[in-house]
């Protein structure tokens, strides 16, 4: 769900920097494409940074008191972080978001990138990051983009599809970034169209964008970015993609997509 509120990790925080290096449960990836004698046409995002936010964190439920504790939101404050949404048969969304983001990792790093994600594990005995930690992450690299991931948590009948979120221009906190992430949004969401997927039929305007000045995550951001609600997880036919290993690649390959026309 779009978080009207977020969560942050305890020690798990400090050490948020994952450069694109593949570590060893990467390492069976195709050499021939990360390796860096592979020619630079192979690599199209090489020299790039991206930081991947999955929404939410598995344990939250189980840390009621830091999960509420009010957090600086961009000229305001709230809670540090949601549980997230789920599946009506209870697919978690911070699992959702978790495994879309490392597939969407893999697929930047295998195109050059450096990626970095704003947690590190999908437990239930972790909670957070904060939003204003999700916030901030990539602003001191700089990095080039980051994009939060999320499901969609809406009970009315026949709702799905997927929906961008960019910032308003909220002064001062996202004057410096609101035009690129409005750029932004819209290659993301003509990326996600371009592998198939329907923008939602149950946001207002109808058109698979909203803007909106309440998010943490966005106001707090110094880089392009975007949240994106890739389906309703209240919804059969979204549930049905949301939790399939190729639904997962298809949301991921959109995202690349996104990447890939917003920095080309
Ligand atoms: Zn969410």
């Amino acid at each position: 769900m779009s978080l009207r509120r977020y969560a942050a990790p305890v020690a798990a925080l400090a050490a948020t920097v994952t450069l694109g290096v593949a570590g060893p449960a990467d390492a069976t990836r195709d050499f021939r494409v990360t390796n860096p004698d592979s020619g630079g046409h192979s690599q199209p995002l090489s020299g790039r940074v991206v930081v991947i936010d999955p929404g939410h964190q598995l344990g939250n439920h189980r840390f009621p008191r830091q999960i509420n504790r009010l957090v600086p939101a961009g000229g305001f404050k709230k809670p540090c972080n949601t549980t997230g949404t789920a599946t009506n048969a209870g697919y978690p969304e911070a699992t959702f978001t978790w495994q879309v983001s490392r597939v969407l990792k893999a697929r930047l790093e295998q195109l050059g990138a450096t990626v970095r994600l704003t947690r590190h594990s999908n437990r239930q005995d972790r909670w957070g990051p904060c939003v204003d930690v999700r916030g901030r992450d990539g602003n001191r690299l700089p990095a080039d983009l980051k994009i939060s991931i999320h499901g969609d948590g809406s009970y009315t009948p026949g709702a799905r599809g997927f929906h961008v979120i960019a910032p308003t221009d909220r002064r001062p906190w996202t004057h410096d970034i609101y035009r690129p992430s409005r750029r932004l949004a819209l290659d993301t969401r003509a990326a996600l169209r371009s592998v198939g997927l329907r923008v939602a039929n149950y946001i207002a305007g109808g058109d698979g964008l909203d803007f909106r000045s309440d998010l943490g995550t966005l106001n707090l951001s110094n880089i392009p970015t975007v949240m994106v609600e890739l389906g309703n997880m209240r919804n059969p036919s979204d549930a049905h993609r949301m939790t399939s290993r190729a639904g997962r690649a298809t949301y991921a390959r959109g995202l690349a997509v996104a990447v890939r026309r917003f920095l080309g």
